[in-house]
């Protein structure tokens, strides 16, 4: 095994946010990033070395761009399978297959997860609209039906508070669902921890998250755990990464429970809820991501002060001028163009006792 040095190029699928600040932590250490996005003007191309922009289609593109990097990456986890096979043939791509497969497909994700004693919401498969009163009956009310593909940040989503609500949302199916029962949690947490190419894991201080209309708002650090909550959400991440042999940083979203910690969804990228991080750790999640991707020592993520993340979301950016002249506030802003209502724009770390130490769970 051996550590890719400075000045190796790092490509990486998905030109925004992610792979903005992916591409900053990456030239810290002396990396170029490539950066592969069918939109034009990716965030992440002002920062990067080199853009292509191409359709995942492209075979001839990404050929190319394999050819131009040493190691593959990707901050986006719906890229197609035929893209993914061809440059998999001609590169390593971290983190692997396995976990971007797992991640993509609810179904698939929790059933790995509960082979693996984590526990889930209950759930039933429910591949056509004719499987959903069975899916109910098994469940029971109130249930979430979530797509199995390509949802996030609530979106594919549609809550059915009593049975009567079935055929509302069979309205709203066109393709293969997960149903999950509701679970009663007092409130969300997230793990971000990472895997070395040796086998190494680092956790980050789990962060608590706050959503609205589905999307993350808030994550403060330290959330509200025991200490024996946050050594098992500690201990489950780490379960996770051993057991999909991975390589880099992966998110786990967690709902707190009297009962204990229920996984709600694993992301295999760096993750909103890790962006606090770039302010409360020496290093952060990013650059974590890149050391591990490219063989490095994982860094020490021990936190260092108590963070609140903020996302900017739509006209939030409007309140950059002010948020500009706070004290112990870090704006990150992504460069994106008009704000529109839910787009992520950039985010604030509000610094809340600098200078604080934390329990560290950085190595
Ligand atoms: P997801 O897209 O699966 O991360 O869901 C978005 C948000 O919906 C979560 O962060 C929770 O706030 C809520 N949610 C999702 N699944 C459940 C569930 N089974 N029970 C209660 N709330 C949920």
């Amino acid at each position: 095994m051996s550590e890719l040095p400075p000045g190796s190029v790092i490509g990486i699928l998905g030109g925004g946010q992610l792979g903005r600040m992916l591409s900053v932590a990456a030239a810290r250490l002396g990396f170029r990033c490539h950066i592969y996005e069918p939109g034009a003007n990716p965030p992440a191309g002002d920062v990067a070395h080199a853009v292509t922009v191409a359709p995942y289609e492209d075979e001839a593109a990404l050929r190319a761009f394999a050819a131009s990097v040493d190691v593959i990456t990707y901050e986006f986890e719906n890229v197609p399978t035929s893209a993914l096979d061809l440059l998999e043939s001609l590169k390593p791509i971290r983190p692997n297959r396995r976990a971007l497969a797992t991640s993509q497909d609810r179904l698939l994700e929790k059933d790995f997860l509960t082979g693996l004693g984590i526990a889930c919401a209950p759930y039933a498969a429910v591949p056509t609209s004719a499987d959903l009163e069975t899916a109910i009956a098994r469940i029971g009310t109130p249930a979430i039906l979530k797509t199995t593909r390509l949802g996030y940040d609530g979106k594919g989503q549609v809550r059915i508070m009593s049975p009567d609500g079935a055929a509302a949302a069979k309205a709203t199916l066109r393709q293969a669902c997960v149903l999950e029962g509701m679970v009663d949690f007092s409130h969300e947490v997230s793990v971000i921890a990472a895997r070395g190419l040796d086998g190494s894991v680092a956790c980050f201080d789990p962060g608590e998250n706050v959503h609205q209309d589905g999307i993350l708002r808030t994550t403060t650090v330290p959330a509200r755990l025991t200490a024996s909550q946050r050594t098992d959400a500690i201990l489950l991440a780490a379960r996770i990464l051993n057991a999909l042999d991975y390589v880099g940083v992966l998110g786990v979203e967690l709902f707190v429970t009297p009962q204990g910690l229920i996984a709600n969804e694993i992301a295999p990228r760096v993750h909103n809820s890790g962006h606090w991080t770039q302010n409360g750790c020496a290093v952060d999640q990013f650059e974590q991501h890149i050391r591990a991707i490219t063989g490095w020592p994982l860094g020490d993520g021990s936190r260092h002060s108590d963070v609140v993340m903020e996302n900017l979301i739509g006209d939030d950016i409007l309140k950059v001028p002010a948020l500009a002249r706070e004290p112990h506030v870090a704006l990150h802003l992504y460069g994106k163009g008009a704000p529109r209502p839910g787009r992520k724009m950039g985010h604030v770390n509000r610094i809340k006792r600098p200078g604080a130490s934390g329990p560290g769970t950085g190595r």
